[in-house]
This record gives C-alpha cells, structure tokens and sequence, in this order.
C-alpha cells in the first residue's frame, strides 16, 4: 500500500502487476499494453485513490458522479478500436478524467475528444499539459451530436453508454471504420460493441462483452 507521500513514485512492480493481468484476461496488443504501462494512470485521480488505480478491476470514481473505467475495460475498447488498420482521426465521447484520451494520445496521431461536464474537461486539458500531451483537442458538447467541423473520423470511442446507436456519431465515422461503445439502459448492464461501418453507410456488429458505464447524458451542462 502507498501512503500519500509515496504516490508519485508507484512503484513499476505494480504496473507490471497489472500488465500480466490484462495480458491473462486476453489483451494482445503489445502497443496497446505498452501505451497502458507509460501512461500514469494513478495522475488521474485523486491522491488517495492513487494506490488502486493499478488493480485491473477497479472503477475509480472521478467527481461529479462520473467513473474512470477499469484497466481491463480500458485496454479491451483501445485494443477493439485498432484491430485492423490503425486509425488516425479518433473521436473520443466522455473525455472525464483524461486517462482513456491519454491512452489513444499515445497511439493515434489526433484525438478530438468531447465531454459535457466543464470541470473535468478543465482538469483532464491541464493534466495533458503537465505531461506534454499535444495531439488532443478538447470539446465542451453533448457528444451526441459527435463533432461534425472535424468528421469524418477513422474510428469513434464512447466512453459513456448511450441507451441507443448514435445516428449523427455513426454518420462522422468513415467506411471500414470502427465505432467501440457501450449501449444499454441507464440501470444495469451494457454491451460493449464494436461496430464496422460497412459501404452503404449500415454496420457490422461485434458483441465484446457486458460492462458497466456511467450513462451518455442527453444535452451538455
Ligand atoms: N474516458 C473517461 C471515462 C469517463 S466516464 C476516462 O478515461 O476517465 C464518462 C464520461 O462521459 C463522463 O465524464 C461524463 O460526464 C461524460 N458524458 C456523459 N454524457 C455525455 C455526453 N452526452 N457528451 C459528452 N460527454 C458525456
């Protein structure tokens, strides 16, 4: 355990910890869990949260009642997002802490990135400044409405669940790209898909498995 003193210096025993665990649970993507060892994950949550931020099954709270996804989840839709030929345009929904977007920052050549809520737009854009990230532009939006002066996009990740596919996001994708999301009601569990946006503009379906998402909220803040 790590007392508050020690959490800048986590140690890369525990980092590694969490490498083999993805690794066990199926992720292949060596770039995917290298992105996944460099980027600090603990800098994107509180100080006292900080020494579980490495335990691959945890969903750690980031304010205003909004969730940062388990690792495994995390490395799951990343891995989903660039099978096949790796995007180079990704929009992200649901910016939150930042970690996700950091994650994609790190294989991806640009990341448009859209949230809702102001103050976790302003603390996720600070914390890519303090670690030098520059490939990212941030949107205050209802991602919903996706982000049409920069579409079309090469892949789309959405990283609250929407209760539907959204049309507007599923028109900004380019053919042969991926859209990862979560879709379901509000209460209880999603699917995660990974859909293929096939030439006459409809989609090829792939389930990846049941999660757990903070919803996509209708209209922004
Ligand atoms: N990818 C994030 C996870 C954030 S949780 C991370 O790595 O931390 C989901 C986020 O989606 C929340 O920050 C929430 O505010 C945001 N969100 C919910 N509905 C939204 C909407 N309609 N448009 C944009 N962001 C939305």
């Amino acid at each position: 355990m790590y007392s508050k003193q020690d959490v800048g210096a986590i140690s890369p025993r525990v980092k590694e910890q969490m490498i083999s665990c993805l690794q066990d649970k199926g992720i292949k993507d060596l770039a995917v869990l290298n992105a996944m060892r460099i980027v600090p994950r603990h800098k994107f949550v509180d100080e006292a949260l900080a020494h579980r931020a490495y335990d691959e099954k945890t969903v750690l709270p980031i304010g205003h009642k909004q969730t940062l996804s388990d690792s495994y989840v995390v490395a799951l839709m990343t891995e989903s997002l660039l099978s096949g030929e790796t995007p180079k345009r990704v929009l992200e929904i649901g910016t939150g802490s930042g970690y996700q977007t950091a994650i994609l920052a790190k294989l991806v050549s640009n990341i448009y990135t859209v949230e809702r809520i102001e103050a976790l737009s302003e603390r996720a854009r600070d914390r890519f400044i303090t670690m030098g990230i520059t490939n990212v532009e941030m949107k205050l939006d209802d991602g919903h409405l996706g982000w049409i002066d920069k579409a079309p996009f090469d892949g789309i990740i959405v990283t609250a669940a929407p209760t539907g596919i959204p049309a507007l996001l599923m028109e900004q994708l380019k053919v042969g790209g991926k859209m990862v999301l979560p879709v379901g009601p509000e209460l209880g569990e999603q699917q995660l898909l990974e859909l293929t946006k096939l030439e006459d503009g409809s989609y090829k379906e792939k389930f990846l498995e049941m999660t757990k998402f903070v919803p996509m909220r209708a209209g922004s803040q």
